[in-house]
């Protein structure tokens, strides 16, 4: 208290971080509070201050009494938002997010709040209200108006009810009846705050009693008291959703909150929908397919503790709950908690340091965790719990492996025989079929078979992408499209080919071959509208199709009980991927994408179709057996020195310019070898696997290493030297999901 009078009588100052997304200004600028801001700024409070004659956002992030600098202080402008202040924990949390990604101090701030928030001036105001009518008048006067009023009518009505309820929606009312009200000043108008979303699943709730499997699961992690990470490893179906559930309720009877994290919101809308049947309006949702509206209210339901959970993409690890009791990673292994753009921070590594911080579990699930946390589960670093069984006593699908090598001979391009049988035999019997292709667009490549010419994206330098329902060609990297010719644009001849298959291609096929069947097709073509994929995939679960063709979007975490057969078009496209983690992307994705099948009472059934019959993974998924493959890939990684037996970081030096691009990447290594320790290893420079794109030319380094203490400043000191340089710029990734 006598603190805070002294401030008063003193001056009071405060260093603001400035919201100028730029690495060369990230420090802090002190200016003075005005004195009728005394008793409202607090440290993580956005302000408006002035700088380089604008007005700009900035963050609190010290409040002093004494400023000693020879200046004259400019005075803080305005206080943007009285509500919204950053907690400790997450100021916290952002310094450590630039110590561990090297990014500007305020871009960590940035990345945890909804764009709403960074509004840069005042009078945009994202608060949506509901009119209602309440009494203007006293009772008394109220009645003595409806005594004497002869006629029985609307506005007695309404005034009857409002001598009975506090208020009524004016929109109940009606606009022509509630002026009538308001002009004789019987009633007035109130606005209270409306929630965008306040509509809640409508589908029936079932609580499952835990099987005796999730029972020891969910009671091991009950009862951890303090910070673990926690690997729940369960098959497909073994109804992880059901322990988290569970986990989240009890922590919720214990007066705490959590958060859930689900790699794409769209695609798990069934678990979203199973957390509003169980908890209700106790739920928050927070994901980039919302618009800023709804993102705002629904960050102002956390902040303001109106809700006790949280389920989201990446970026709803930053909730602003208080008292978290746990938190919940689902499909662990995801790449989406990674963020591919500043700041580099992988989801996971933040839900540690709030479980730190909390002192509470953080529980990653999944029924193929990467090698990295399974690994660290077997050691005993990670709690490691499982489920091996699915919930409803199934057996895991049976998996065939066909070589199409022998399928092309009998002009089989697309659906080998087998595949064709199972299909047309579920569609028989009524159940229904997910087909997998990780390619869309009609066709991969379109060459001329005169010339040779193949159509090329002049900004990326790799194959356009055919899109025969827009009868473009498309570049899948940056975006740029061309419509396609009749002939060759080069030797104007007859002789464009169509080579490599995509999603609309085999939808084309499937209407063909299997022509009553109702076919869905969903990829990124067919789901750009908002809520389109939501539909797909809600219209499939009712029966309404028989087939859901899709890329790997369709593989994660759908529960679709009628579905028997699955096939795998095309398993090589994900296997001949030029990263070390590709045999573990092409696992999760294809063992994932079988577990979509015999979820029902039915044994499921997996086609794969390859060129490649002998491939060690193919077998793995084959057999169910990610024992297997875990120890299979594991011998690989330790031989070629990748994780988890090495960290990794990547730095890509990317210019317009190829000489100045390459000469960058080669001081860049000459340093590197030069100032970080000896036992580490630096390989490159090497043209990055998109080499060019968008115009620019990117070069690779990538650094391996088990302990080394000099890297931080190496890549702290370089990080500086590239702040300044104006031809080219240096992206520096910690421990990135691929090189
Ligand atoms: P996972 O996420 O582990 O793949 P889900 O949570 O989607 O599995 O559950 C698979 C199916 O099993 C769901 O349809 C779910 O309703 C059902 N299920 C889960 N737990 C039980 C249980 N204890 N008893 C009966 N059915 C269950
Ligand atoms: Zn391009």
């Amino acid at each position: 208290m006598c603190g805070k009078l002294l401030i008063m009588k003193n001056k009071l100052y405060a260093e603001i971080l400035i919201e100028y997304p730029a690495k060369k200004i990230d420090k802090c600028f002190t200016y003075a509070v005005p004195e009728e801001m005394f008793d409202k700024i607090k440290v993580g409070m956005k302000v408006l201050v002035p700088f380089a004659s604008k007005k700009v956002n900035g963050f609190v992030m010290k409040l002093i009494d004494k400023y000693e600098g020879e200046f004259d202080l400019k005075e803080i402008d305005s206080i943007v938002f009285e509500e919204l202040v950053l907690n400790e924990e997450l100021m916290l949390l952002g310094k450590y997010i630039k110590d561990k990604t090297l990014c500007p101090l305020i871009s960590a701030y940035q990345v945890m709040l909804p764009r709403s928030l960074k509004i840069k001036n005042q009078e945009h105001n994202y608060n949506k209200y509901d009119v209602y009518l309440s009494l203007n008048k006293s009772k008394e006067e109220t009645y003595e108006f409806i005594n004497n009023y002869k006629k029985n009518n609307k506005q007695i009505d309404v005034l009857k009810y409002l001598l009975e309820n506090d208020s009524i929606l004016k929109s109940v009312v009606g606009s022509y009846v509630a002026k009538a009200l308001l002009d004789k000043e019987l009633v007035r108008e109130i606005k209270r705050i409306k929630y965008r979303i306040n509509k809640y699943s409508d589908s029936n709730l079932i609580k499952h009693e835990l099987n005796d499997e999730q029972k020891v699961a969910y009671e091991k992690i009950k009862n951890i008291s303090s910070h673990k990470v926690v690997l729940l490893e369960g098959v497909t179906g073994s109804g992880k959703t059901e322990v988290y559930l569970n986990l989240i309720q009890n922590v919720i009877n214990g007066g705490k909150s959590a958060i859930l994290l689900v790699p794409e919101i769209t695609l798990t809308m069934q678990i979203v929908n199973r957390f509003y049947d169980w908890f209700g309006s106790n739920v928050a949702i927070f994901h980039s397919g919302l618009s800023e509206g709804e993102k705002y209210d629904e960050y102002l339901k956390m902040f303001r503790g109106e809700v006790s959970v949280v389920v989201g993409t990446r970026s709803a690890i930053f909730a602003p709950l208080k008292n978290l009791g746990i938190i919940i990673i689902d499909e662990c292994h995801s790449d989406t908690y990674k963020q591919d753009n500043t700041p580099r921070y992988n989801a996971k590594d933040i839900a540690v340091k709030r479980g730190e911080y909390h002192n509470i579990p953080v529980v990653l699930g999944s029924a193929t965790p990467l090698l990295e946390e399974r690994a660290r589960a077997l050691k005993g670093v990670y709690e490691y719990v499982t489920l091996k069984k699915r919930a409803n006593n199934n057996l895991l699908p049976v998996v065939d492996i066909v070589d199409m090598m022998a399928e092309v001979k009998k002009h089989n391009f697309i659906f080998s025989d087998l595949l064709k049988d199972k299909i047309n035999e579920a569609l028989s019997k009524k159940e229904q079929v997910i087909l997998l292709l990780n390619r869309r667009g009609f066709s991969t490549t379109v060459n001329c078979s005169y010339c040779g010419f193949t159509y090329k994206c002049p900004y990326c330098d790799i194959t356009l992408t055919y899109h025969k329902s827009t009868n473009n060609l498309r570049c899948h990297y940056c975006g740029y499209s061309i419509l396609k010719d009749s002939k060759c644009p080069n030797c104007h001849k007859e002789g464009l080919n169509f080579l490599g298959l995509g999603t609309e291609k085999v939808e084309e096929e499937i209407k063909k071959i299997f022509s009553d069947s109702r076919v869905v097709r969903m990829d990124q073509d067919t789901t750009s509208r908002k809520g389109e994929s939501e539909r797909i995939i809600k219209s499939f679960k009712n029966y309404e199709y028989d087939i859901l063709l899709g890329t790997q979007m369709i593989s994660k975490g759908l529960d679709f009980p009628k579905v028997s057969v699955v096939g795998i078009i095309n398993a090589d496209t994900a296997l001949n991927v030029p990263d070390f983690r590709s045999n573990e992307k092409a696992f999760h994705l294809m063992y994932q994408a079988s577990g979509r099948a015999g979820r029902g009472d039915t044994l499921g059934s997996v086609v794969l179709q390859t060129y490649n019959p002998d491939n060690k993974v193919l077998m793995y998924i084959k057999n169910n057996d990610f024992d297997g493959f875990y120890n299979y890939e594991m011998n690989l990684r330790r031989m070629l020195k990748y994780p988890p037996y090495y960290y990794l970081i990547s730095l890509k030096v990317i210019s317009k310019n190829y000489e100045y691009a390459l000469i960058s990447a080669n001081k860049i290594v000459d340093y590197l070898k030069k100032n970080i320790s000896k036992e580490s290893i630096v390989l490159g420079p090497a043209t990055a696997s998109l080499f060019k794109f968008n115009n620019n030319y990117r070069f690779q380094i990538v650094i391996k290493y088990r302990f080394d203490d000099k890297i931080n400043n190496a890549l702290k000191y370089l990080d500086s030297i590239f702040i300044n340089d104006t031809k080219a710029v240096l992206e520096i990734d910690i421990n990135p999901m691929n090189v």
